[in-house]
């Protein structure tokens, strides 16, 4: 079966607004609410389409690709079954639960998705971590394992993780009554709002553990370190975060690890400017070297390399080393070296040297005499613009 078009499925005009789709998408909501149409899986899947195609068309970005490219613009196959629609009721009911808001009273609210044979089972996530990690340019050009140190809460080894004494039972939390959720109504503008949120006392579980495991008092995890190492690819720049899933903060009583995120630090480096993939390197020539030419050393992230000067060459003046530069992090090639060159004017002259530089003077080979290029500032830059 075909996708069907979303403002069909919302019955909204192309030109409809949000205000309009809201509304469209609240009366279908409320019509095939599983709550109301308890094992109906036909009202199931009209429920989600509707959510699925509210989804799209109550976010500006995503209506307009939608109405660009059609489903293939926001990331359904075209034409591709409907079963399932890409959501699943957690998913609606997190993202837009509020839009029952102040209709849903006489359902007993849908926390209490028991009435319609699902149950829930919250899972506990630990939390992210975040660390930094400082980088030369040597180990941003060829890409490095770091080994790193890191405090965090780590799955209690004593109870598994569990956060009871072994053999220990559970109690039904009274506050919740098992469900692991509380409703509250509250008088609005618009009318009693209904919310659930999980419960305080159980943390959204149901259930509290009869005793506690003495090592992490009932909370599955304790704080220890870890060393982790990292592999960091070649090309990364500041600010960059890098994600290693699973290796965060261990959830309580058994859930699922948070992930360790790694922000990378440049480290700035002696000589050479990044500048995306390309470095920039300031190259002082002796006047000698300028006028007459000469092999100069100029570094780069592999160490020194040799350079040709020609003779006469103006400051001013880039030089492109092709593929000199950093990788590029998506492998995309290579950046390049630009060297600027600049001529060094010296700053103390002897007797003899300053009457050398007189007789110089009165020679019309060191009257300026730039030609065009060399006047014009983008030619002379062209290394950086090419
Ligand atoms: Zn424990
Ligand atoms: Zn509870």
């Amino acid at each position: 079966m075909a996708k069907r078009d979303f403002y069909e499925i919302l019955g909204v005009s192309r030109s409809a607004s949000k205000d309009e789709i809201k509304k469209a998408y609240r009366k279908m909501a409320i019509q095939y609410h599983p709550d109301k149409n308890p094992d109906d899986k036909e009202a199931e899947e009209k429920f989600k389409e509707a959510a699925e195609a509210y989804e799209v068309l109550s976010d500006d970005n995503k209506r307009s690709r939608y109405d660009q490219y059609g489903h293939a613009g926001v990331g359904g196959a075209a034409g591709g079954g409907f079963s399932g629609g890409g959501m699943s009721m957690e998913d609606i009911f997190s993202q837009f639960g509020d839009i029952f808001g102040g209709h849903f009273g006489g359902f007993g609210g849908f926390g209490g998705f028991g009435s319609s044979g699902r149950s829930r089972t919250r899972v506990n996530k630990g939390s992210d971590l975040r660390v930094k990690v400082k980088l030369n340019l040597e180990e941003i050009a060829n890409g490095v394992e770091k080994k790193i140190k890191v405090n965090k809460y780590v799955s209690c080894k004593e109870c598994s993780g569990t956060g009871a004494q072994s053999g220990s039972a559970y109690n039904t939390c009274s506050t919740c009554r098992g469900s692991g959720y509380v409703t509250r109504i509250a008088n609005t503008l618009l009318g009693q709002m209904q919310t659930t949120s999980p419960c305080p006392t159980c943390n959204g579980e149901g259930k509290i553990i009869a005793h506690k495991c003495n090592a992490c008092s009932g909370e599955g995890v304790v704080r220890d370190s870890e060393v982790i190492t990292i592999k960091i690819p070649a090309g990364v720049g500041e600010g960059m975060q890098l994600s290693v899933s699973g290796r965060g903060n261990a959830a309580r009583r058994g859930g699922v690890n948070g992930d360790l995120l790694v922000v990378i630090e440049e480290e700035k480096h002696p000589e050479l400017t990044r500048d995306g993939n390309d470095l920039i390197y300031n190259l002082f020539l002796s006047f000698p070297d300028a006028a007459l030419g000469a092999p100069i050393e100029v570094p780069t992230v592999e160490g020194k390399v040799k350079i040709k000067i020609e003779a006469g060459t103006q400051p001013g003046k880039v030089l492109r080393l092709r593929g000199k530069g950093l990788p590029d992090v998506n492998g995309y090639g290579r950046g390049d070296l630009l060297v600027t060159i600049n001529v060094w004017v010296p700053k103390n002259l002897s007797k003899d040297e300053k009457a050398t530089i007189e007789k110089m003077a009165k020679s019309a080979n060191f009257e300026p005499n730039p030609d065009s290029s060399e006047r014009n500032f983008f030619e002379r830059m062209r290394g950086f613009f090419d």
